[in-house]
C-alpha cells in the first residue's frame, strides 16, 4: 500500500465544498411518453427470441415498434447491446447515457448513440422494478455503470478460460446473426445496459458492487425504438448476481425478448431523431 500523503491544514473546507451535477438535463429533450403510451394501446406483438441461460440472441426491432424484456422461470440478469440496424458503427454508448442520466435508468430515461450521432436510440416506457428506487447500499436497477462480465478479465484475475460470459454470448450472437467471424464480430460488442441487474459503488471504497436482482418472473422492462435497431441480449451466467458470474455456478434462466408493432397511424407525425447537429469540424481548418 502507498501512504497517502498528509492533509493540508483547508481540508475540511475543500472537502465541503458542495458538488455541483455536470450535466444539469433540464434542456434534454423530453420523450413524448403520451405518444408512446397511446400508440401502445392496441399494438400487437409481432415476434419473440426466448434467450437461453448462458447464452445470447439477436433481436430486430424498427424505429416506431416497442420491444419487451421479460424474466421468465426466475431471477435473471440480462446484459444488452444496441445497434442502429443500418450503420453498426452507430451503437449504445453507455458513458454518455450515465452522464446524463446517472447511474442507473428507468422509465422516461434514454439510451444514446456513439459519437458522431448521440441522439436516443431507446427510450424506457415501462419497467416494473421502477419501485426499487436507491437502497441502504447504494444499490439501484438496470445500471449503465458495468461493461460485461468477459473471458479477459477472468483470465486476468484467475488464468480462466470460460466461453460463456456475456461478451462471447453477445459475440456468438451477432456472429450468427450478421454470419461474421467471431473475429470481425467481437469488435462491435460493447458497454450493455444491465437490465434487472443490482448494483452499485461501494461507499468506502467506491468499488463497482452486485447483489441479489429484486426481479421475479413477470418483471419486465420495456423500451420504444427510436430509431431501427438490432438488439443481442445475453442471458448472464451469473443468474440473479447474488455470489458470482463468469463461472457455471450461479441458477440461469432464460429472458424473453418480444417486439411489438403499434397500431396503424398511431404514430403519425413522429420521425425518429436526428443525428447529433454538431458539425464535426472540431476547430480544424
Ligand atoms: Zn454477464
Amino acid at each position: 500500500m502507498t501512504k497517502s500523503p498528509a492533509a493540508p491544514a483547508d481540508a475540511a473546507a475543500r472537502r465541503a465544498i458542495k458538488p455541483v451535477i455536470c450535466y444539469p438535463n433540464e434542456t434534454l429533450p423530453v420523450p413524448d411518453l403520451p405518444l408512446y403510451q397511446a400508440a401502445r394501446q392496441g399494438a400487437v406483438k409481432t415476434g419473440e427470441v426466448l434467450v437461453q441461460p448462458r447464452d445470447a440472441a439477436c433481436f430486430e426491432v424498427p424505429a416506431g415498434h416497442f420491444f419487451r424484456i421479460s424474466s421468465v422461470e426466475g431471477p435473471q440478469v440480462g446484459d444488452l447491446n444496441l445497434w442502429n440496424k443500418n450503420d453498426l458503427s452507430e451503437r449504445f454508448y453507455s458513458g454518455k447515457t450515465r452522464a446524463l442520466h446517472g447511474t442507473h435508468i428507468t422509465t422516461g430515461e434514454r439510451m444514446w448513440t456513439s459519437f458522431p450521432h448521440m441522439r436516443p436510440m431507446a427510450t424506457i416506457t415501462e419497467d416494473t422494478l421502477g419501485w426499487y428506487g436507491m437502497d441502504e447500499f447504494g444499490g439501484s436497477v438496470h445500471d449503465v455503470i458495468g461493461t460485461r462480465c468477459d473471458p479477459y478479465t477472468g483470465n486476468l484475475l484467475a488464468g480462466s478460460q470460460y466461453h460463456h460470459c456475456c461478451h462471447s454470448n453477445l459475440t456468438r450472437a451477432l456472429a450468427d446473426h450478421l454470419g461474421l467471424p467471431p473475429a470481425e464480430a467481437e469488435p462491435h460488442v460493447h458497454d450493455v445496459l444491465n437490465v434487472f441487474m443490482c448494483t452499485g459503488f461501494t461507499r468506502d471504497t467506491g468499488q463497482y458492487f452486485m447483489k441479489a436482482s429484486p426481479v421475479r418472473p413477470g418483471d419486465y422492462l420495456e423500451f420504444f425504438a427510436e430509431i431501427d435497431l438490432l438488439g443481442a441480449l445475453s442471458a448472464c451466467p451469473g443468474g440473479d448476481c447474488s455470489a458470482e458470474h463468469s463461472s457455471d455456478t450461479a441458477a440461469c434462466f432464460p429472458l424473453l425478448v418480444e417486439v411489438i408493432a403499434p397500431a396503424e397511424g398511431a404514430l403519425s407525425g413522429w420521425k425518429s431523431p436526428l443525428p447529433n447537429a454538431y458539425d464535426q469540424s472540431h476547430g480544424c481548418r
